[in-house]
């Protein structure tokens, strides 16, 4: 293995001793609302995940938990008390919601100001224009490893494989902004001649849910490669990225798990104070 490992636990210790250190500073009790609908067992893992660390690093967790059977109306009255509450400073949906249940709308209905998953329209339009705005909480984390390890943006060239709102598509924009100023490709399901284009890249992100879809011979020699893929297989958990053997031609990789899945939880915390900060102006 050549690669250096670009490891997320640091990198997440050290925005979460960040956020504890602002919430110490902020005048008042920050609240994170987290809103989980139905039974899916990976939605209360990750939903436990956020709470717990929310406490540690000071933020109160405001928890509701419904049932999958729950009324879109339901739903939407809690979106609209939570967004009236002067104790909730961020509001977390988690998703998927069930079948029956407007992802979209609820995603709407959240106060902007609060959307601390970034998904709102108002959040990804100021993102588009270059503006301040709560960002995803996945590409945020992304961003945060390449800044930590000096990964240099400026002029590289960046392929994001995966297009989704929650990942691909804001870390598309963030990588493309000025003063990142990466030259950015957005690769998906129909593009052409993948290998090719992901060869191009000097960093090639992976956010596809494909279990090691990614091989060696889909990396430039050198290139920094970031995985956002969580998949389980029967081995356990792995990445979209063929870790063991990509590892011996890229430059700068990071391993799944403990690399970007570990920054995702940070970066809630942090989009949590930045809506805290809004509110107290
Ligand atoms: P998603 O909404 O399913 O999007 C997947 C994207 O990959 C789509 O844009 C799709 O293209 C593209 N794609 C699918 N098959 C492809 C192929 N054969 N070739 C090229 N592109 C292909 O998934 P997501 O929510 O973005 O998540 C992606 C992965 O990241 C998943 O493994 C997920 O578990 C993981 N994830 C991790 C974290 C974390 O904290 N680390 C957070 C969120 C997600 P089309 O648009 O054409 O369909």
């Amino acid at each position: 293995m050549s690669a250096r490992i670009l490891e997320g636990r640091s990198v997440a210790t050290a925005v979460k001793d960040e956020v504890a250190e602002a919430v110490a500073q902020i005048p008042k009790k920050i609240g994170l609302a987290t809103v989980l609908v139905g039974d899916d067992p990976a939605s209360h893992v990750y939903v436990r995940s956020k709470r717990r660390t929310a406490e540690k690093v000071g933020i109160a967790s405001i928890h509701h938990e419904l049932p999958d059977t729950t009324p879109q109306k339901e739903l939407e009255d809690l979106v609209r008390s939570l967004n009236a509450d002067d104790d909730v400073d961020g509001i977390l949906v988690q998703l998927p919601l069930p079948d029956h249940l407007d992802e979209q709308r609820i995603t709407t209905l959240i106060d902007p100001g609060k959307d601390v998953d970034g998904l709102h329209p108002h959040n990804l339009g100021l993102l588009a224009l270059g503006r301040p705005a709560l960002v995803a909480c996945t590409p945020r984390g992304v961003m945060r490893i390449l800044d930590h390890y000096g990964i240099e943006t400026s002029g590289a060239r960046a392929v994001v494989v995966g297009r989704s709102i929650l990942v691909g598509r804001p870390l598309g924009l963030l990588l493309g902004l000025k003063g990142t100023d990466a030259t950015v490709t957005m690769a998906h399901s129909r593009t052409k001649d993948l290998g090719e284009v992901t060869r191009e890249a000097d960093i090639l992100v992976a956010a596809i849910g494909r279990a090691k879809m990614i091989g060696p011979d889909d990396v430039k020699p050198g290139a920094t490669v970031i995985d956002v893929g969580i998949n389980r297989i029967e081995e356990g958990l792995v990445g979209d990225v063929d870790f063991e053997k990509v590892a011996e031609v890229a430059g700068a990789i990071t391993p799944v798990p403990g690399g970007v899945g570990l920054m995702t939880v940070a970066m809630l915390m942090d989009n949590t104070v930045m809506a805290a900060r809004m509110h107290v102006g």
